[in-house]
């Protein structure tokens, strides 16, 4: 295992001179609450907790711990789900949180200019002041920032018509290990100077620099949405339903699948009884656009397609209002699941047409493995979370430890998805709770390249170390333990 320089009271000194004392935390509890995210109960606290409120602040912070040694872990919200902003290495916990600026909203350019530590609803609901969208929206976006999306790349129910975050960057500033500052791309829409390094940083997972600045794309508010809900009898025929929408003349804002399991858990947590309760599997299907003929005519043909694919039914979310309480149940899976008890979330990906396989090959992994499961996610996507529970789930108190059914049951639902042409994670990123699964869908010699481009940016290993490549971790500590 990989051991670093230890964190020294200079070095604590030097922190306090660049970013102010205040903003430089030691205390156990502190430490505590920023070593962990959403990813299982995993707890890896750091050594110091550091909070500029800059770039140039940040530069320093990391020339410092590059001439000490000292590992850093960029962090934004800490709703990740895959670990990346767990300091597993200890030293230094970098919280991106005080740069929370809009900078800029250039109406003429349609564009943003924001800090990483903005909320994303934040950004939603400026751009919406003056007609505009930005399109990523996580479901965690009330409370995910703007710098973790564009390190994980988050997608969101939308994704299926507007795409992902990557979609929407064209300029980033950023901040290498060693302290340099550099910019790539700017206000352009066409831009081929040189290697793209915006869109090698989109998704880097903070391992290779710190963001500290971006500009965004924005898009016309789309002016009107309709929401329909269609539950059928079975998975098979949900399958139907869902390959036929993709077959459709519409391009649906939304495509969303929660399979029995999930809406169940929806329904318990909630404590009410949700639309499509009964159902095997339930498909929320939207339709958006700017005119509201237009949309109606685009919901029909929708409902109309579902029906023929055998839908028991259509239910029309009859106003905006109605629309939110549908969302909520959907929004509350990630909650329920939690509530349960100790699980895994493999965040599976397929080519959208084979999503049907993907479930089925679930069901008969869990089947035959003896582990329940409960899936849902972003069919239009091909994107499934799939999360596995573990053996004690429902059992208060019970910490995860993934032990070794629950790591065969994961490796085999992964196994499902890459040989269905499909990959690891979708939405969530690597971190460090999937990099033993990489090698499952990178080959050798495109795991060799991604480590080249991570020593050329920090040759040292500092910057966010233990994750996306697999290797020795100390233990974590569990949550509740
Ligand atoms: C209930 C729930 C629902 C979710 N739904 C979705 C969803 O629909 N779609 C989706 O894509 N994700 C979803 N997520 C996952 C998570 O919210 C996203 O991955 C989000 O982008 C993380 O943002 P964050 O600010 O919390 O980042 P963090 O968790 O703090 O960090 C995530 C990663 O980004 C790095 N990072 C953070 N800031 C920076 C920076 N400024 N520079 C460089 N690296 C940085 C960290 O080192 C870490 O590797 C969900 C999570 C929860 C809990």
């Amino acid at each position: 295992m990989r051991t670093f320089a230890p964190l020294t009271p200079a070095l604590i000194s030097g922190l306090a001179a660049i970013v102010g004392p205040e903003h430089v935390r030691t205390d156990v509890p502190t430490r505590e609450a920023y070593g962990h995210d959403e990813t299982e109960d995993l707890l890896y606290p750091p050594e110091v907790v550091v909070k500029p409120a800059n770039t140039a602040e940040v530069s320093k912070v990391l020339a410092l711990a590059h001439a000490a040694g000292v590992p850093v872990t960029p962090r934004g919200a800490g709703s990740g789900l895959s670990g990346g902003a767990l300091p597993v290495f200890g030293g230094i916990l970098l919280t991106l949180e005080r740069l929370d600026q809009i900078l800029e909203l250039d109406l003429d350019n349609r564009m943003a200019v924001v800090q990483p530590g903005v909320i994303t609803a934040t950004l939603h609901a400026r751009a919406l002041e003056h007609g505009l969208y930005y399109p990523p929206d996580p479901a965690s976006s009330a409370y995910c920032m703007l710098g973790g999306n564009l390190a994980e790349n988050a997608g969101g129910p939308h994704a299926v018509k507007y795409g992902l975050t990557r979609d929407y960057v064209l300029a980033l500033e950023a901040v290498r290990m060693d302290g340099g500052v550099f910019r790539t791309g700017g206000k352009l829409k066409k831009d081929v100077a040189g290697y793209d390094l915006t869109h090698l940083l989109v998704g880097s997972e903070g391992t290779l620099a710190v963001i500290t600045e971006a500009t965004l794309r924005l898009v016309p508010a789309p002016r009107a949405r309709r929401l329909l809900l269609a539950p059928f009898a079975s998975l098979e025929a949900a399958a139907r339903g869902m390959v036929a929408v993709y077959r459709s003349p519409v391009t649906p804002s939304a495509l969303e699948i929660m399979e029995r399991s999930a809406i169940q858990a929806a329904a318990h947590h909630l404590g009410r009884r949700v639309p499509g309760q009964d159902a095997e599997a339930l498909l929320y299907v939207e339709a958006d656009g700017m005119e509201e003929a237009q949309v109606e005519r685009d919901a029909t043909t929708l409902g109309e397609v579902l029906l023929g694919a055998g839908a028991d039914d259509v239910l029309v979310a009859e106003n905006p209002q109605r629309a939110q309480e549908l969302w909520s149940v959907r929004k509350a899976i990630g909650e329920a699941v939690r509530a349960i008890g100790p699980y895994v979330e493999c965040d599976t990906s397929v080519p959208p047409s084979r999503v049907p396989e993907l479930l089925a090959g679930v069901r008969e992994v869990a089947k035959r493995m003896g582990v329940r499961q409960i899936s849902y996610g972003h069919a239009g996507d091909g994107n499934i979370h799939v999360n596995v529970l573990a053996a004690s789930a429902g059992t208060p108190g019970s910490a995860a430890g993934r032990g070794p059914a629950l790591e065969a049951a994961i490796e085999a639902i992964f196994h499902v998805a890459v040989r269905l042409g499909g990959t690891i994670t979708g939405e969530h990123g690597v971190g460090c709770s999937q990099a033993r699964h990489l090698p499952l869908c990178r080959d050798d010699v495109a795991l060799d390249v991604m480590r080249q481009v991570k020593r050329a940016l920090d040759p040292k290993g500092l910057l966010n170390p233990g994750k996306v490549f697999d290797e020795p971790l100390p233990p974590a500590r569990h949550l509740d333990a």
